[in-house]
């Protein structure tokens, strides 16, 4: 509970400040709502904690999200707020309009369960995300009369299958709701009570890179030099503490270090896929890297590293017509707006102090969210929130069997992305 202290702390410091100054009544009004916003989500916490309960026992796959989704309407509707639902899937969109002039923020839970030994399991901590948002909408409703425009709580389905954020775009998310900016959060392996994200990518840029040779004369050849060559854009060395992940969170070479080693990277994986279909061989490999620019280098330092190689000449032309590089599961990637990322970062730590946390790096390991997709239209922030409490053996690490949160994240959630969400409108 150290962030909270803190940030009780500062709020009675605006408030001990706004009694000799009346200039910073602005500021004054702001921390007021700040401890309101506190004082509900721990009024409303053990409820919370039902909901989740009772969402986590009910654990429904991508695209088959009916119940949660009723749920989730019958809880919006019942708060007051106005509810729109099934646009591309199970979804649900709860608005909050305040009716003066103002933006639209908006907040994506995402809804849907994954696929599990015993059928279906929220082994991704999306019941977490679903009570967080449930949570907001029911702290910020109660302070309707405080606030100015409009807050929008988008309840995603099929976030498993990269499906559902896209879909919701195709059938009309955008004409339904126009929002200003978009944030979101997924609950991580850190310590619970910790927050964190990055402007620009948060996870690298992952794609399946195809090197595709027609008339192929050697076969086993082709094959070894298709691999060395996509082997040799890794720029990590096989030595590097790169790949022990305990040093993502270290403090001189982890994601929160400005002179992390988790930037200007590219991996590859040690598998590859190989296809001799007719006349076609073609071999695939799976590559990350940390920015774009580096992504965009992949196609010419393959053909160089072809160009240069002592088999090339036997078999193929390379840079003509019988040599083809293409990408597939090209997918939409985390992209934080920089300057929205900096500045929710920034009055997120200053309400809640150091439970905040700024990354540098860029996550390794090819996971991503479709939110991206929506990130392509609305800017905004994807956060990352703890889960995990080491001391219990509870370790909030997605998709592993053993996945389990610290439910104190639900009150540290809807209280840093309530505060996030007010500021955000602007007072
Ligand atoms: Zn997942
Ligand atoms: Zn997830």
């Amino acid at each position: 509970m150290k962030s909270i202290t803190s940030g009780i702390f500062h709020v009675i410091l605006l408030c001990s400040l706004a009694l000799i100054s009346f200039q910073e009544a602005g500021a004054a009004d702001n921390a007021f709502i700040h401890q309101q916003i506190q004082q509900k989500t721990s009024a409303i916490y053990s409820e919370l904690v039902a909901v989740r309960n009772n969402l986590h026992q009910h654990p429904e796959l991508s695209g088959e999200e009916q119940r949660t989704a009723s749920k989730i309407a019958a809880s919006l509707t019942a708060l007051g707020l106005d509810v729109i639902r099934d646009i591309g899937g199970h979804s649900v969109i709860g608005v909050i309009d305040t009716g003066k002039p103002g933006k639209s923020v908006a907040w994506r839970a995402d809804i849907d369960a994954i696929p599990t030994a015993e059928g279906a399991g929220h082994n991704c901590g999306h019941d977490i995300h679903t009570t967080v948002a449930l949570g907001m909408a029911e702290v910020l409703y109660s302070l309707k009369s405080q606030l100015t425009g409009k807050l929008i709580f988008v309840f995603q389905p099929a976030e498993e299958t990269y499906t559902g954020a896209r879909a919701m775009l195709d059938e009309g998310f955008l004409t339904a709701v126009q929002p200003d900016e978009f944030y979101a959060a997924h609950i991580s392996p850190m310590p619970a009570g910790l927050v964190a994200s990055k402007a620009g990518y948060l996870y690298a840029d992952y794609r399946q890179v195809n090197l595709v040779f027609n008339n192929v004369v050697e076969p086993e050849a082709t094959i070894a030099l298709a691999k060395q060559s996509i082997m040799s854009l890794q720029s990590v060395a096989k030595e590097s503490p790169f790949w022990n992940t305990a040093n993502l969170m270290d403090p001189t070479i982890g994601l929160g270090n400005p002179d992390t080693i988790y930037q200007n990277y590219v991996v590859v994986e040690s598998r590859f896929d190989v296809e001799h279909a007719g006349e076609a061989l073609t071999v695939s490999g799976y590559v990350s890297a940390s920015n774009n620019e580096l992504m965009q280098l992949i196609n010419k330092r393959l053909r160089q590293k072809m160009a240069d190689s002592e088999f090339a000449a036997s078999f193929v032309e390379v840079n003509n017509q019988s040599t083809q590089l293409t990408y597939s599961l090209q997918r939409g990637n985390i992209n934080n707006a920089a300057q929205l990322t900096e500045q929710s970062l920034q009055s997120m730590a200053k309400i809640y102090g150091g439970g905040v946390l700024k990354l540098y790096g860029v996550i390794p390991d090819g996971r991503g969210d479709d939110f991206a997709y929506f990130q392509q239209h609305i800017p905004g922030t994807y956060f990352l929130l703890g889960g995990s409490d080491f001391s219990k053996g509870i370790v909030a690490m997605p998709h592993a069997p053993n996945f389990a949160v610290d439910e104190r994240v639900i009150e540290y959630g809807v209280n840093y992305f309530s505060s996030l969400l007010v500021e955000r409108l602007g007072l």
